[in-house]
């Protein structure tokens, strides 16, 4: 028998599921609108249809023995015992706990385990992606902020009360740009995909030497992203190069602190910014020979993350399925 689980990805826009087996393969991938503006009960039953929808699916029949519960990754504050939720960004009127786990039970008779999204992304990349044996994996993503998990023996480090992984907040520069955290120069401010447009929007007004950013900038509204900071310093352009430094360098410098807290076997990195690939790498990859006492007798791998967009329903399914077993276990 090869055991299976389902995995939910709750977001902003949509809710993304999937029927999942144990070697992290994805059978077959569900999704519905998220409908935040509902409220957060309403969202908890979309959510619970989506779950029936896949019950009930032709991807299911057979494997309805092998299945071992479900596992959801969202937005928010977690309380891991309960399996409850409150405050998801993006999702108005949810300021209090819903447990998913006692309504899934209810509804199905399933057990679900939640956890916060970022973690269960990792987890997913550690389990199933580059992270694939390694004993101690660090997870970044690089998307509007900056996400990330720190998975030790194929398990999720929460700390006391859930907020550890909170790795987009290692500060970089005490005196940096404000993040939404209300701290200043956390590595979300250098690193995610809005510091990167940021930044270069900045420098494109007041640098004076001829940029494509300014081009591709007045043929989008005059907004810059970073996929246009990326094309440009493709093209060898000095000031999209500069930004992509930025970036590359402030990424290094906040894995060097993780370096010497965690001992990672590998650094996954992934998000849409994680595309600039070794063009953004391998300033980071500077910034650690230099800053890594231990480095010259071991160098930490620092790799683009395997598997993109679907981490976050692979990793809730593959909480399922460990939490199942230790279940089973006693
Ligand atoms: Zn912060």
């Amino acid at each position: 028998m090869t055991r299976v689980a389902i995995g939910i990805d709750l977001g902003g826009t949509d809710i993304k599921a999937g029927l999942v087996d144990e070697n992290g393969t994805l059978i077959e991938r569900f999704k519905k609108s998220t409908e935040g503006h509902l409220g957060g009960r309403k969202v908890v039953d979309r959510i619970g249809d989506l779950i029936e929808e896949i019950l009930k699916s032709d991807a299911m029949k057979g494997r309805e023995n092998d299945l071992q519960g479900v596992g959801m990754g969202s937005p928010g504050l977690i309380d891991h015992a309960k399996g409850a939720i409150t405050r998801p960004v993006n999702i108005p009127d949810w300021d209090y706990w819903i447990s998913v786990h006692d309504i899934f039970k209810e509804r199905f008779g399933l057990t679900t385990w939640v956890d916060n999204d970022a973690n269960v992304g990792a987890l997913g990349e550690a389990l199933y992606g580059k992270g694939k044996g390694k004993k101690v994996v660090l997870v970044l993503t690089l998307g509007t902020g900056v996400g990330g998990g720190v998975v030790a023996d194929g398990e999720v480090f929460n700390g006391a009360r859930g907020f550890a992984g909170e790795l987009g907040h290692i500060m970089v520069n005490p005196s940096g740009y404000p993040c939404g955290c209300g701290n200043e120069g956390c590595l979300e401010t250098y690193a995610s995909a809005t510091a990167i447009a940021r930044y270069a929007t900045d420098r494109v007004r007041v640098e004076h030497e001829p940029t494509l950013l300014r081009e591709m900038a007045k043929q989008n509204g005059g907004v810059i992203t970073s996929k246009m900071v990326h094309e440009a310093a493709v093209k060898g352009d000095g000031v999209a190069l500069r930004v992509v430094e930025r970036a590359g360098r402030g990424l290094g410098i906040g894995i060097s602190s993780l370096i010497v807290s965690f001992n990672p076997e590998i650094i996954c990195v992934g998000g849409g910014a994680s595309n600039m690939g070794d063009m953004l790498f391998d300033f980071a990859r500077e910034e650690m020979a230099r800053r890594v006492f231990f480095h010259s007798h071991f160098q930490t791998p620092l790799v683009q993350a395997q598997l993109g967009e679907e981490a976050g329903t692979v990793g809730a399914a593959g909480m399922a399925l460990q939490k199942s077993l230790a279940k089973a276990a006693g």
